[in-house]
C-alpha cells in the first residue's frame, strides 16, 4: 500500500511538469462507418516519462483529476484538438474530433468562456468538436450541468456520452440534455456476439438511441465477428483496433491519404 501511495505521489509530481517538459502527446483513433470509411476520430492522451517509460491514461488521468491538474491538461487537449482539426481540414479531411472532457474540467466556472476563447484563438469551428462526457458528470449538479451543456451546444459543440451503460445514471437525463451521441462501452462489445447479456444490452442501446435520434459509436471492436454483428443490428459507427489503433496525427494523415488514393 505504501509503495502504491509513493508511486501515485511520484506520478502526480512528474505529471505537473510533463506538459512543460514536452512529455505529453495526443494520439488519434479513427472511427468508421458501416462501409469502413472514416467519419471521425477520438483524441487520446499519451504520456512518455523522461526515462522513456509510458504511463497509461487509466493510471494518470484519475491522478490528474484528483489533483486538479486535469484542468490544465484538458485545456491543452482542447487546443490540440482545434489544431488537429485545422490540419485535417487543410489536408482535405473534414472530420469531427472527439475529446474526453473530465467532470473537474467541465465544472470550472468559466469553462464555457474558456472553450469559446480557444475556438476564437485557433479559428477552429465548434462543429469540429465532440465533447465526450461520462455518466459520472450527469449524476450530480444536474441543473447546472444541463445549463452549461446548452450554453456549449449554442456555440455548436456536440456531446457524446462515453462508456454508456457502465454508470448508474437516471435515463431521464437523456431527454433533457443536448446530446448527439452515445458510445457503447467496450465491456459490452467484448463478449459480442457470443454472450446473451452483452448482445441484449447492445441491442437495447441501439434501439433506445434510434428512438431518441442519437448517433451511436461502438468502441473496442477487435474482431470481424463483432463488426458484422454491429452492422447487422444497425450500429452506424465503430471504433476499435480492428479498424485503427490510436496513432499520432502524422500517421493518421498518411493513412487517410493512402485510403484516398485514386486506385482505391
Ligand atoms: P475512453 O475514452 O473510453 O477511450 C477508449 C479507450 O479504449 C482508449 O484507451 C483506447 O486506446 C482503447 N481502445 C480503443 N479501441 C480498442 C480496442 O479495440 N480494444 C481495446 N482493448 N482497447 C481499445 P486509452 O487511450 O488507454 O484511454 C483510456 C481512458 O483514459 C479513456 O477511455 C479516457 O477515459 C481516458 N483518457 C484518455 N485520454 C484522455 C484525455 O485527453 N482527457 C481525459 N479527460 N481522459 C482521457
Ligand atoms: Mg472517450
Ligand atoms: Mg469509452
Ligand atoms: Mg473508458
Amino acid at each position: 500500500m505504501l509503495a502504491e501511495a509513493e508511486q501515485k505521489l511520484g506520478i502526480e509530481r512528474d505529471l505537473a511538469h510533463a506538459l512543460a517538459n514536452g512529455e505529453l502527446a495526443m494520439h488519434l483513433q479513427l472511427q468508421v462507418d458501416q462501409r469502413r470509411q472514416p467519419v471521425g476520430a477520438e483524441l487520446l492522451m499519451r504520456w512518455r516519462r523522461a526515462d522513456g517509460s509510458m504511463v497509461a491514461p487509466d493510471t494518470f488521468i484519475p491522478i490528474a483529476e484528483a489533483s486538479g491538474l486535469i484542468v490544465e491538461l484538458g485545456n491543452w487537449v482542447l487546443r490540440q484538438a482545434c489544431e488537429a482539426w485545422l490540419r485535417l481540414e487543410r489536408a482535405g479531411h473534414s472530420l469531427p474530433l472527439s475529446i474526453n472532457v473530465s467532470p473537474a474540467q467541465f465544472r470550472q466556472p468559466d469553462f464555457v468562456e474558456q472553450v469559446a476563447a480557444v475556438l476564437r484563438e485557433t479559428g477552429a469551428p465548434a462543429h469540429g468538436l465532440i465533447f465526450e462526457v461520462t455518466e459520472g458528470l450527469l449524476v450530480s449538479d444536474l441543473d447546472q450541468t444541463i445549463a452549461r451543456m446548452h450554453a456549449l451546444a449554442a456555440l455548436g459543440i456536440r456531446f457524446s456520452v462515453d462508456d454508456f451503460g457502465t454508470g448508474y445514471s437516471n435515463l431521464a437525463y437523456l431527454k433533457k440534455m443536448p446530446l448527439y451521441e452515445l458510445k457503447i462501452d467496450r465491456s459490452f462489445i467484448r463478449d459480442t456476439p457470443n454472450d446473451v447479456n452483452g448482445t441484449a444490452i447492445v441491442q437495447s442501446i441501439l434501439a433506445m438511441a434510434d428512438h431518441l435520434g442519437l448517433r451511436v459509436v461502438a468502441e473496442g471492436i477487435e474482431t470481424a465477428q463483432q463488426a458484422d454483428y454491429l452492422v447487422r443490428h444497425g450500429c452506424p459507427c465503430m471504433q476499435g483496433y480492428l479498424f485503427a489503433r490510436p496513432a499520432p496525427l502524422d500517421e493518421v494523415l498518411a493513412t487517410l491519404g493512402a485510403a484516398q488514393a485514386p486506385d482505391d
